[in-house]
């Protein structure tokens, strides 16, 4: 091997090695942008330098290149992106923003956006950044049963809380991009396939949680649907709109909201557990939507109860990767 190749070799696994590194979870946690662009560039450094570093690899670097290209161009940028605007109210809590982009706003045929209950979308306001896009959960359900787009954004350190911030006055109207729909049907299915679905959202976790809550009900008028949200301060109800909550129990939706202020927490296993075990059907779907303990413990309760022999189906949805 000549020296050249050799050296382009080390370049390229060093490049992976750093790549590595940088994708730990707890960095990309702290500093997910900055990840990004290492991840993007980097990835492209140590691909390049393969391509250099054996004549065997180029076939693979060059197929990788095109599927790369296919999937940012034609998938991303043509497909999957709609140019839009959206209305940004900051809601009462201060620290929550509804983003709402009207669906009848639609300029062209192309400009139609789908998506399935459950779904997200990457969502980029120029106005904010041009250059990031962030995953935000659909908190309306798809077309026709919803003529708006909502988004339920938490205040966070980075774009969001920048987004709230260029709209700290009364409603605004930001040009946005929405890339999307990404998502996958389980939650869906598991609650589908259940004779009682169980739904269980911790703080902005609702914003997935409450159209899969009225899907179920457009789909199946018997079946028995319990909603669970446990938010920190009462205000924080204000994030879905008005009659919302009223409309999931007029069609016999059993809806429970904690407000945990100044209380203990509800005991989400004796929750869960009750549910299964005192239920009078042989079949509960859960899907659970929050932060990682409220998740873990709505596993660890649901691995034991299927070690007891009960029939529980469980899709948790989390806000990262
Ligand atoms: C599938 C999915 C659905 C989501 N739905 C919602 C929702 O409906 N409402 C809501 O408030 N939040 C939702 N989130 C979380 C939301 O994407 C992040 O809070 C947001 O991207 C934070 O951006 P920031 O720059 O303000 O955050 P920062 O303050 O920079 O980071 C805060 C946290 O967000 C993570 N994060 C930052 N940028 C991204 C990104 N582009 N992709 C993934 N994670 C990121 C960081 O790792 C960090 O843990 C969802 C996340 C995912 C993956």
């Amino acid at each position: 091997m000549r020296h050249f190749e050799f050296a382009a070799g080390l370049v390229a696994w060093s490049a992976f090695i750093f790549l590595a590194i940088t994708s730990i979870r707890e960095l990309r946690a702290l500093f997910y942008e900055l990840f990004l662009y290492i991840h993007i560039v980097f990835q492209a450094v140590a691909m390049g330098f393969l391509f250099f570093h054996h004549a065997s690899a180029q076939i693979y670097v060059g197929i990788a290149l095109g599927i790369w290209i296919i999937d940012r161009i034609v998938y991303r940028c043509y497909l999957k992106r709609f140019y839009t605007t959206c209305k940004i109210t900051v809601l009462p809590d201060g620290t929550t923003a509804r983003v709402t982009i009207d669906l009848r706003s639609a300029i062209s045929e192309k400009d139609i956006v789908q998506w399935k209950t459950g779904d997200h979308f990457f969502l980029t306001i120029p106005a904010v950044s041009s250059f990031q896009n962030h995953p935000f959960s659909v908190a309306s359900l798809p077309p026709p049963h919803s003529a708006t787009m909502d988004f339920i954004i938490r205040s966070q350190e980075g774009f969001s809380k920048r987004l709230l911030r260029a709209s700290d006055s009364d409603d605004i109207s930001l040009a946005a991009i929405i890339d999307g729909p990404y998502g996958s049907s389980h939650a869906v299915s598991c609650l589908e396939d259940s004779a009682t679905a169980v739904l269980i959202a911790g703080g902005s976790g609702i914003a997935a949680v409450y159209p899969l809550a009225r899907e179920m009900k457009l789909r199946e008028d018997t079946k028995r649907i319990i909603l669970v949200w446990i938010i920190h301060e009462g205000v924080q109800q204000e994030w879905l709109k008005p009659d919302d909550i009223q409309t999931l129990r007029d069609a016999n939706v059993e809806v429970t909201v904690y407000v945990t202020k100044g209380v203990a927490r509800p005991d989400l296993r004796d929750i869960v557990q009750d549910l299964v075990v005192d239920g009078d059907d042989d079949s509960v779907g859960i899907v659970v939507c929050g932060p990682d303990g409220m998740i873990r413990d709505v596993r660890n309760t649901v691995a034991r109860l299927l070690w007891k022999g009960y029939n529980v189906g469980l899709v948790s949805e989390k806000y990262g990767w």
